[in-house]
């Protein structure tokens, strides 16, 4: 049975260095989608233009020079992995299956794109114009597919931009708490943000609902076991349903650690070791 991601698909390929399906990934996975590469460039650009008006228009006014080392280094800190978390989804092979994949013992289907045997949970992207594993949704921010071998990487972008524009919210939001609370404002007060600032909080605003949304939506695919996709097609998977702590050791790696919080460590090594222990 095909997917409706499948049925409405393209007959167009991208040529690569095609691998086994449980095989090493490709060695450079790029998606060459004008809107997606936009977006991407969008992503960045908003984040270093919210970089340089911080550091220009608050923390360098500050007369606390302790204030304003703080808060620079943390939120340098924090939109350094973001965009490195935001390199590593875009260009991380999300789980694509080869082309012209064969067939095999856990096939269950075969994508007219792709040209290939397709096994469970495996989804065609039209954008990406393959079929990929466990492909939860293409998010044109990352210009990729979110799937079995990048979810990681997004899971920290999200959570780093989460962190990043909730601290610049509370860096705006604070002055002006207090100044309330010292009774420097009344009913008739008026309130004229500059124009700089109007931009930071906007980003910022724009950062945390995006953090907040893809993060409940993420936590709420890992808990149900179910991808995005098939939670929007009421795709009732045949594999038995793994635990919410289960699925979050697939996505970061099976030992707790502070490499789960590192955009720089790949959890690939694991899967292999997982995958040769199966064997
Ligand atoms: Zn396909
Ligand atoms: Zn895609």
């Amino acid at each position: 049975m095909l997917s409706w991601v499948q049925k409405r698909g393209t007959s167009e390929h991208r040529t690569g260095l095609e691998t086994p399906l449980q095989g090493p990934k490709q060695r450079c996975w790029f998606v060459w989608d004008p809107m997606g590469i936009i977006f991407a460039i969008a992503t960045w650009a908003l984040v270093l233009s919210g970089a340089w008006v911080l550091v220009r228009d608050l923390l360098i006014p500050s007369n606390n020079v302790f204030y304003a080392i703080a808060n620079g280094v943390v939120f340098h800190l924090l939109a350094s992995l973001a965009l490195v978390s935001h390199l590593r989804t875009m260009l991380t092979d999300p789980g694509s299956v080869p082309l012209g994949n064969p067939p095999g013992p856990d096939t269950v289907s075969y994508c007219p794109f792709c040209l290939c045997a397709i096994p469970e949970r495996v989804y065609h992207c039209t954008v990406c114009r393959r079929c990929i594993r466990k492909n939860d949704h293409h998010c044109p921010w990352v210009n990729n597919c979110v799937g079995e071998d990048n979810q990681k990487y997004f899971l920290l972008f999200t959570l780093y931009v989460g962190l990043m524009s909730t601290h610049v919210l509370l860096l705006l939001a604070i002055p002006v708490l207090r100044s309330h609370a010292r009774g420097e404002w009344n009913a008739s007060s008026t309130v004229s943000l500059p124009g700089p600032i109007f931009f930071l909080f906007l980003v910022a605003l724009m950062g945390f609902i995006f953090a907040l949304v893809m993060l409940c939506s993420q936590m709420c695919s890992i808990y149900k076991d179910k991808t995005t996709t098939e939670m929007l097609h009421q795709n009732k998977h045949s594999q038995g349903r793994q635990s919410m702590w289960a699925n979050i050791k697939a996505i970061c790696g099976p030992r707790v650690s502070l490499a789960w919080l590192s955009p720089f460590h790949s959890p690939d090594r694991y899967k292999v070791s997982e995958r040769h222990v199966m064997a």
